[in-house]
């Protein structure tokens, strides 16, 4: 079995090697089994010296191939790039920070033995701040009742992929991919096991509050219409609550004549109402955008500098 390491890095320059160290050390345990592995470094236009970095490994390890992206496309983007250069049997997706240990591919390769399409690998949230597990645990408990695939918490892009899972993945071509729910909707058989979260070893996670906040957006629309939906549902509740309310305005007018003050009312009436609408709006605006960025049919990356046969970058 040939398995395929793709790791997407953006500025990892002072942990790259180490990586690969790590998992080449692996690879050395795997191949007396008969397992050969491969390595794809994608390189997200990083600021540092990460794609000098790649290439010294690919001089020293034959089995390296790198890409390099003109600028940061995002790591959706890299990994698809991993994704379409791997060429394994098999694919195990990870993060170059050392957060995903390389140990467990071991674990994997066993499972996929088993018969298993997707090994996915889950943290559990040991060491993390108390609110970001909070507000993880909220955050899935209202996406799964929205969404149509099943997203769990702890479960990220660490998992190994078959060849099969691997080519449905590469040929979903949405411009906005959000590769948990990809690697979910496209199924197969799956199974999950734990592992103890670890630090980053050298670097500084890239994600900030803004850019978590829009990353669960993106769960939220990227998988169905539900939240057009809800905005109908919301829509028609207040249709016949104003309903109910106009008809016991009239009724009251009828009997007891016209009385003025309702200043209150309409105020309250008046912004609230504005602000519903403005969410609604959003979502649809959100939808739009959605469909906007789809239709232009950008490429989801530009390659800078690569090693490896350039053909598969000009797929759309
Ligand atoms: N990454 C990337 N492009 C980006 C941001 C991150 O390729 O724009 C890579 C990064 O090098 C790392 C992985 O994605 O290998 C996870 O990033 P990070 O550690 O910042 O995220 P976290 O572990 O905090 O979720
Ligand atoms: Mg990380």
């Amino acid at each position: 079995m040939l398995i395929s390491i793709v790791a997407p890095c953006y500025n990892e320059e002072d942990v790259i090697e180490l990586f690969h160290d790590q998992v080449q050390q692996v690879a050395d345990r795997l191949l007396p089994l008969g397992h050969d592995m491969e390595f794809v470094y994608v390189d997200d236009g990083s600021r540092d010296r990460t794609l000098a970095a790649l290439q010294r490994l690919a001089d020293r390890d034959a089995r390296v191939r790198y890409v390099s992206f003109s600028r940061n496309f995002g790591k959706e983007a890299a990994l698809l790039a991993g994704l379409r250069h791997a060429s394994g049997d098999c694919v195990v997706v990870m993060d170059a920070d050392l957060q995903h240990p390389p140990e467990l591919i071991t674990r994997m390769v066993k499972l996929r033995e088993d018969g298993y399409d997707q090994v996915i690998a889950r943290r559990t949230r040991t060491g993390d701040r108390m609110t970001r597990t909070l507000t993880a645990r909220l955050y899935y408990r209202i996406v799964n009742r929205l969404v149509d695939i099943e997203l769990v918490d702890g479960v990220g892009d660490f998992r190994m992929l078959s060849r099969r899972v691997v080519d449905a993945v590469v040929n979903l071509s949405e411009y906005n991919r959000f590769s948990k729910g990809l690697f979910a909707w496209v199924g197969f058989p799956s199974t999950t096991f734990e592992y103890e979260n670890a630090a980053r070893e050298a670097g500084r996670s890239s994600w900030s509050f803004r850019g978590l906040l829009n990353y669960g957006l993106d769960g939220l629309l990227s998988f169905n219409n539900r939240p057009l939906r809800a905005a109908l549902h919301l829509g028609m509740g207040l249709l016949v609550c104003a309903g109910l309310y106009t008809a016991w305005i009239v009724g009251a007018a009828l009997v007891n004549g016209v009385q003025t003050p309702g200043y209150v009312t309409i105020i309250t009436a008046l912004t609230g109402l504005a602000g519903v609408q403005m969410i609604m709006l959003g979502v649809i605006g959100e939808y739009t955008g959605r469909i906007y960025y789809e239709v232009k049919r950008r490429p989801h990356f530009l390659v800078k500098a690569t090693n490896v046969d350039r053909a598969k970058d000009l797929i759309p």
